[in-house]
């Protein structure tokens, strides 16, 4: 079969992929970066990015037009009683999250791969291509067109198909979370984050939000975690109307006259915490969603893809100036090339697990503010 040749192909472009490719690109090697959706594309998300996440974007090199920078985080709990979170200062990331639209930081990432030298094609992924020894060698497109690499990770979000081809995930084991948005406007400058009891003692299993813009609309939003139920992920979508009914009557949001407003509900699964999930084996690794990567505490990641670890680590992958460019293994055994490119043993956390504290500081002992232990650090990460 003919098949155009890479080192390494990333299957999916959103920020996990392009991040990948974008640091093997300026690492020397000869990447492909295959989506099936073209660019600019739209993502559901809550288009806020964690300070992690900015200091990823910055160590990076990677300019994102954010129109707003966030510090502080009001909480609403169970019981309707509000708190705030600040961001926490550490030397390890910024003290502040920034509001992006996901348009806009997914093409900035897009964009940035490609001016390194990563190759984009564009097309959905269907089967793969195997060694006579099982080894995966390539994967086709819809088109008919064949990939081919010595590396390929799987940064295809949540539901992907390269960790099906290479075996690595097992969905009915997964942790499995289902959220949409909307954009409604509003006149906050503070994002929210609110929980509540669906009756007496039985909370929401998920929680909702609205993220202000700073332009004069929100991002507003319900997830739910259903584990590996995922017939339940519906539930987020009857859930919204309810919740948004609530945050107007609150006043935190407005709701115009819907006509007015172009359809802007999206959603999206996620799958938390690498629950049933084999993040690398032999020359296939995952990143991002498609390893699970999503913090269960928060539904929030954005992912630090292990290729992408740091731009000092360059990986050895790849086609250096001077240097020949090496060539597929065609017959004999195949060695474990992964071994060149191997992640650490532990996936690095996503920063502090705020959400037990969250729960703690909202739950009947929390409710007032004056029942607050002292030493409470109400500080927020993501
Ligand atoms: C409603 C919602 C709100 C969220 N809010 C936040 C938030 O505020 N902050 C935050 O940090 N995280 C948030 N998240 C999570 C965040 O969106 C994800 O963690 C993040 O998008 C994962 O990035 P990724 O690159 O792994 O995957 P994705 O961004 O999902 O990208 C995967 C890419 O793979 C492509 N693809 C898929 N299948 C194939 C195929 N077969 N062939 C080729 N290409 C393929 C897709 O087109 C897509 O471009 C939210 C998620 C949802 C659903």
């Amino acid at each position: 079969m003919n098949m155009n040749q890479f080192d390494a192909v990333v299957v999916g472009a959103g920020p996990a992929g392009s991040i990948a490719a974008l640091t093997l690109a300026r690492g020397g090697a000869h990447v492909a970066l295959i989506d099936k959706a073209r660019f600019p594309r739209d993502k559901a998300c809550g288009d806020l990015i964690g300070p992690p996440g900015v200091g990823l974007l910055s160590e990076l090199g990677v300019r994102v037009e954010a129109t707003r920078t966030v510090r502080d985080l009001r909480v609403i709990g169970f019981g309707g009683h509000e708190i705030s979170m600040w961001c926490q200062t550490t030397d390890a990331y910024p003290d502040y999250a920034s509001y992006v639209r996901r348009s806009g930081l997914d093409n900035a990432l897009f964009n940035e791969a490609v001016r390194a030298g990563a190759v984009p094609i564009h097309g959905r992924i269907g089967d793969p291509i195997r060694h006579d020894c099982g080894r995966l060698i390539g994967v086709t497109l819809d088109s008919g067109r064949a990939i081919g690499a010595e590396f390929f990770i799987g940064a295809d979000g949540a539901t992907t198909r390269l960790g099906q081809i290479a075996d690595l995930v097992d969905p009915a084991r997964g942790l499995w979370c289902f959220a949409i948005r909307t954009y409604l406007p509003s006149s906050l400058d503070t994002p929210y984050i609110i929980l509540w009891d669906e009756k007496p003692w039985k909370s929401f299993p998920g929680y909702g939000w609205i993220f202000p813009d700073g332009t004069g609309w929100a991002n507003v939003g319900v997830g739910i975690g259903v584990g590996s139920n995922r017939s339940q992920g519906a539930r987020a979508t009857r859930e919204l109307d309810g919740f948004i009914d609530r945050m107007a009557h609150r006043g935190l949001i407005e709701t115009p006259a819907s006509e007015d407003l172009p359809p802007r509900r999206l959603g999206g699964w996620l799958r938390m915490g690498l629950a049933g999930t084999k993040v690398a084996a032999g020359n296939v690794l995952l990143a991002g969603d498609a390893a699970a990567l999503v913090n269960p505490y928060q539904a929030k990641a954005y992912p630090r893809p292990w290729p992408a670890a740091a731009p000092r680590q360059r990986p050895s992958l790849g086609h250096r100036p001077g240097r020949p460019r090496r060539t597929p293994p065609t017959s004999g055994t195949c060695s474990d090339g992964m071994k060149r490119l191997r992640p650490p043993s532990r996936p690095k956390p996503c920063g502090t697990c705020v959400w037990p504290r969250l729960r703690a500081a909202c739950s009947p002992a929390g409710r007032s503010p004056t029942y607050l232990p002292n030493r409470w650090p109400s500080t927020w990460t993501s």
